[in-house]
């Protein structure tokens, strides 16, 4: 547990901080990073004696939860053994971790080709589908976010694009589904389905068929609101695919492994892409890994024509003990099974029934432990809390309902109108429940900006 509380280390390290780090995605000038201490579990803690129950997992990733013991140990035996080699050579590590991951992905997504992150293997899938089919676009969907590389940054359909976007990267962005905030004003799951799916033919009509490589889409869109496609959709698009000879990927980067209560999300809807990118839980980020399940006929492609892409660090030992362990403990210990029951009895019911007392509170939506509240200023117009894109004062009730769960003890994920509750898939039913009850304190301070207050 927590270490003695140091406030003068915390000081110490948060200026080295401010004086030598440059951070992601952030004017400089203008954070204020939290000196972390230590971790364990579903907590972190700072110098301070400040406790967080992590409702984050990080940026989505701690699926097994903080320094597990086993992965810990499993990190500390590869490197007594051999910390690293070069991607060229068989190593058991690598070979142990791409038999059990195809082991787990869908159909026959049997080759891992390994990578050191999410956007980077989304980088790699987009390479492959180009190569694969002589073809160059790319289709994806706006609300959904793919990495922040070259390729990676332009599929993206959030704000994050525009300051990258060349316009000249071969992508072109459609609408998914989402009926709550419906483009196809559409009243039933059913109908957004189908009409979703005619929008993405005509937009494949209109683009050319043979002039695109690929479809990438989000099993279930994360980052842009944890958007659960409607049944049907997924089958819909692989059967588009299917008839234009358009690779189907699916980026799981931060579905799999888990999150929803399944190794990957493609598993709820029986579906199997051509290619699946993944990352974050494969080793819940012990070290740096992504990587490409890749269909043998993709594979096929490559049997005699090399592939015209590497990385250094592709199957680093290091990280690759950790997947393995990773992936041991979670059989042996069960947890894909326990984020699906406490998705099922702790979450789901516990974050509709705050639904129902909070104003701010517009939809619930999510599985296992991959949830989206969306909060609103009216539950009628379901107009957002704060604008799309909000900065600044625009966006001080979501900024004063984090500050809030924090002050409660909660590390948030909260995204523009949104929070997202993802917290490890390890999560007891009382830190759940712990969770619920500081969300249920900071959503009052969220329904003070909404039309009722
Ligand atoms: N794809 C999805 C669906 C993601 O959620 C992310 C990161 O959040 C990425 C790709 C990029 O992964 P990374 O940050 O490891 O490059």
């Amino acid at each position: 547990m927590n270490p003695p509380a140091d406030s003068q280390v915390g000081k110490a390290v948060k200026a080295a901080d401010r004086a030598h780090v440059f951070h992601s995605w952030s004017a400089q000038g203008l954070i204020d990073p939290l000196p972390v201490a230590g971790a364990e579990g579903s907590y972190f803690w700072d110098y301070d004696g400040n406790r967080y129950l992590d409702f984050s997992s990080q940026l989505v990733n701690t699926n097994i939860g903080h320094q597990h013991p086993k992965v810990v140990a499993a990190i500390q035996a590869q490197a007594g053994k051999l910390c690293t080699i070069a991607p060229g050579f068989a190593v058991d590590v690598r070979s142990e971790a791409a038999r059990l991951i195809a082991g787990r992905t869908p159909g026959d997504l049997d080759k891992i080709f390994f990578t050191n992150g999410g956007a980077e293997a989304v980088e790699n899938a987009v390479r492959m589908a180009r190569l694969h089919t002589g073809r160059t676009k790319v289709l994806s969907a706006y609300r959904s976010y793919h990495g922040a590389t070259a390729a990676a940054i332009n599929l993206t359909g959030d704000p994050r694009r525009w300051p990258s976007d060349t316009a000249s990267a071969g992508v072109v962005h459609f609408w998914g589904p989402h009926l709550y905030r419906s483009h196809f004003h559409a009243e039933t799951e059913a109908q957004e389905c189908e009409r979703a799916l005619a929008h993405l033919e005509e937009t494949i009509a209109f683009e050319g068929p043979q002039t695109i490589a690929a479809i990438i889409l989000e099993t279930v869109v994360g980052t842009a609101g944890v958007l659960v496609p409607p049944p049907g959709y997924l089958a819909g698009v692989r059967d588009i695919c299917d008839r234009h000879g358009i690779v189907f990927v699916l980026d799981e980067v931060m579905a799999g492994f888990g999150r929803t209560g399944r190794w990957f999300a493609a598993d709820h809807f029986g579906v199997v892409p051509d290619l699946l990118t993944f990352a974050k839980g494969v080793n819940s980020g012990y070290v740096p890994l992504g990587g490409v399940a890749i269909s043998s006929e993709i594979a096929a492609t490559f049997d005699r024509r090399p592939y015209p892409g590497g990385l250094t660090y592709s199957g680093h030992p290091l990280a690759c003990a950790s997947a393995v362990a990773t992936i041991n403990v979670m059989e042996e210990e069960r947890i894909v099974e326990n984020a699906d029951r406490i998705g099922a009895t702790v979450l789901g019911p516990g974050l509709r029934e705050l639904a129902e007392r909070h104003p701010s509170v517009g939809e619930v939506r999510g599985f296992g432990v991959f949830w989206a509240l969306d909060l609103v200023k009216d539950k009628a117009t379901r107009e957002p809390l704060v604008p799309y894109n909000a900065a600044g004062d625009a966006n001080a009730p979501m900024a004063a309902f984090a500050a809030a769960c924090k002050k409660n003890g909660l590390w948030p994920f909260v995204n523009m109108n949104r929070a997202h509750v993802v917290p490890p898939c390890t999560i007891t039913e009382a830190e759940a429940k712990e969770g619920l009850s500081a969300l249920d304190a900071a959503l009052s301070v969220a329904d003070g900006h909404t039309t009722t207050a």
